[in-house]
């Protein structure tokens, strides 16, 4: 109750790329009740299932308290001082043997702006290597590949608030009432209050409900439908002359290209009818500036960064980017994965997304870090797993990154793991990674610590700590930082401020005007340049960053995973509204009650064809794997079409996701994965 109350905190959110404020009440070092703040900007007080209940995993006792290091099959404890002396010297001992690039490093979408800075800056200057990557590998680098092509950034072009005022909404492969469930709410809101929606997904999603238009293609064949909405537009003069005049380059010849495009041959490659093409065009082009919302149904496929292009290309058409109520708002999934990026965990940017050769650059590091990372790029996560299984890379440090269950191909990424010397793993749980690991060091949770996140609207927020960490668990920047000390790094942070200084340094044009004094409150949105720059709202409002924008044309090819003969489904993987990622945090609350397993839905029609019954087992085979799990019918799912979700270890969703990647930005393919299912 309110009188028992001791303590009351104002944090972010740890679980998804919303970032909602959150106030924190505790009593005896636990937290008891979490509340949003009302003022919040980005959530108005409110907050999901997961932000205001699912904080048990913080007192859970499976939080490791302690480094542990592997002995044979065992784990013992060790203290930190043994732990920080191991680290140091198994990495120089890899590094003196088998030279710089057989080490790299994973950081983490939930771990602090801090802590990621930190450990590229230790591989980068003390390893010397750029085998630097994280979890935005996975999930949004289509769309950091393509914003930055074809805007000059590589981030949302727009903020929340412009949910709020937009008058046509398109939301493309998310659904935010379950991976983003306050955005969700805020579409719904803006939906109520007038805005017109128009939803591409291959499930009837909550929000297609609520949809003007609802365009539910076959999994994969974003970049033809994409191409027929930009035809249509064209074609009915439904495009702003004076924008493409003025900002954008290419339209002659994104004309010409789109002109050839048969609308009829479309809708069967897509399975959206022609009608239904041309209305959600007519409807857009109506309200000319448009809120374009994706997720990972587009990043996540062999043409991911071609999607997001193409959802740029109607940004562009339209006028939208750069406007008010209107551009690019891709929806990132884990609490700090922007920030990840944002920080240089990248293998061919530095911090701020600065090319590693850049001159102006190199001087600035040369002067805040005393050495210089090397100027050729490194390996992306899914090349530094196939370089393990080849023996290539001998050490990996992996930052809150449970790639066993979270990575595609998982027998693979087993294999790869279990070749290698030496791998550090800090986590809050012995998480599936974690088995392969010869040191586990025990981290602190996001309300256990003081730092930053970034959330997917480029907002840099304070994290204080609310309550304090089981045993031995600590902050990651400080491991990482005693670590380089050992290594011989003349490091002396002593507070997380002092590295966003530093930052703020490395990266002036994005973070110079960003320091832990400005960002008490809703904090701010890069780019802030000075210290009296309010930060931005709108990003290319006047401008493109990169000069003009660019309208790219681009053809359909179909998926590896299209059309493959003996396997008839095509499979998408994704998230649950009760579920955050992996499920390391929230099977540890009583979310774990409300869904307790992976469920595979089908349409009624496809499980009555195959002789399945609601609730029954079958065997789930792709080319790469097979699983069992329970089946769910669902009308939300097209005929054809399977979803499966990705949080409980025991399910092995990714032994059946095979190894295609995007050419352009190595973005997996998770969503279209071929495959064919038995009764048990
Ligand atoms: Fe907000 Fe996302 Fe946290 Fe839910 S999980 S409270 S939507 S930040």
């Amino acid at each position: 109750t309110a009188s028992h109350i001791e303590t009351v905190t104002q944090t972010v959110c740890g679980y998804c790329g919303v970032g909602c404020r959150l106030e924190v009440s505790t009593a005896q070092g636990k937290v008891v009740q979490i509340t949003g703040v009302p003022t919040a900007v980005v959530n108005h007080g409110h907050l999901c299932l997961k932000g205001r209940y699912a904080h048990t995993y913080h007192h859970s006792s499976e939080r490791l308290t302690q480094p542990i290091k592997r002995v044979g099959q065992e784990f013992q404890p060790i203290s930190w001082q043994e732990a920080i002396e191991l680290i140091a010297g198994e990495l120089l001992r890899i590094k003196a043997e088998y030279g710089k690039d057989a080490l790299g490093v994973f950081t983490s979408s939930r771990s602090t702006n801090e802590a990621a800075y930190l450990l590229q800056k230790l591989f980068r200057t003390i390893i010397g290597t750029n085998n630097i990557d994280c979890c935005a590998r996975v999930c949004h680098s289509s769309t950091a590949t393509a914003l930055q092509m074809v805007t000059g950034a590589g981030a949302a072009t727009a903020s929340y608030l412009d949910i709020e005022k937009a008058k046509c909404i398109v939301i493309a492969g998310a659904n935010p009432t379950e991976a983003h469930p306050v955005i969700g709410s805020r579409i719904k809101q803006a939906v109520l209050k007038g805005a017109r929606l128009v939803v591409i997904d291959p499930r009837r999603i909550e929000l297609a409900e609520y949809a003007d238009i609802h365009l539910q293609l076959l999994p994969g064949t974003n970049v033809p439908l994409l191409n027929a909405l930009a035809k249509v537009l064209i074609a009915e003069d439904l495009i702003n002359h004076d924008y493409l005049n003025e900002r954008v380059e290419g339209y002659e010849e994104f004309r010409a290209f789109v002109n050839h495009l048969s609308l009829d041959e479309i809708a069967s490659i897509t399975t959206v009818e022609t009608n239904l093409i041309r209305e959600a065009a007519q409807l857009i082009g109506s309200y000319g500036q448009t809120l374009f919302v994706h997720g990972l149904g587009l990043s996540e496929l062999t043409q991911g960064t071609a999607s997001v292009i193409t959802l740029c290309n109607l940004g562009m058409l339209t006028g939208s980017i750069g406007g008010e109520g209107a551009g690019m708002l891709p929806l990132r999934g884990q609490n700090n994965v922007q920030g990840n990026a944002d920080m240089g965990s990248m293998p061919n940017l530095i911090t701020g997304y600065q090319p590693l050769n850049d001159p102006a650059l190199r001087r600035r590091l040369e002067r805040l870090w005393g050495g210089l990372p090397p100027e050729q790029p490194g390996l992306t996560s899914q090349e530094m797993i196939d370089a393990a299984a080849r023996g290539e890379i001998r050490a990996l440090w992996c930052q809150g990154e449970d790639m066993v269950q979270s990575d595609p191909n998982e027998t693979h990424v087993r294999k790869a793991l279990s070749n290698l010397d030496f791998m550090v793993v800090q986590d809050l749980f012995f998480c599936e990674t974690a088995r392969y690991a010869h040191l586990i060091l025990p981290a602190a949770a996001a309300l256990e610590q003081e730092g930053t996140f970034t959330n997917a609207e480029r907002r840099i927020q304070y994290v204080r700590p609310t309550v304090p960490s089981p045993g031995e668990a600590r902050p990651d920047w400080e491991a990482i930082r005693d670590v380089a000390v050992k290594m011989g790094a003349n490091w002396h942070y002593q507070h997380p401020g002092e590295i966003m200084d530093e930052i703020a340094q490395v990266a002036p044009h994005y973070f110079g005007g960003v320091s832990y004094a400005r960002l008490a409150g809703d904090g701010l949105q890069w780019p802030c340049p000075s210290p009296d720059h309010p930060g931005t709202v709108t990003v290319h409002a006047d401008r493109f960053m990169g000069g003009k924008g660019q309208l790219v044309a681009i053809d359909y090819v179909p998926s590896p995973e299209h059309g493959v003969k003996g396997y008839p489904f095509l499979l998408i993987t994704g998230r649950l509204l009760e579920h955050y990622n992996v499920g390391t945090m929230t099977r540890r609350t009583a979310n774990q009650e409300l869904v307790p397993e992976d469920v595979l839905e089908i349409h009624p029609g496809d499980a009555d064809q195959e002789n399945i019954a609601d609730g029954e087992q079958v065997n789930l085979e792709s080319r790469w794997g097979s699983i069992q799990v329970k089946v769910k019918k669902s009308r939300r799912i097209a005929p054809g079409t399977l979803f499966l979700s990705f949080h409980y270890p025991e399910t092995h969703t990714n032994r059946i996701t095979g190894p295609h990647l995007d050419p352009q930005s190595k973005c997996p393919q998770y969503k279209a994965v071929a495959v064919r299912l038995q009764p048990n």
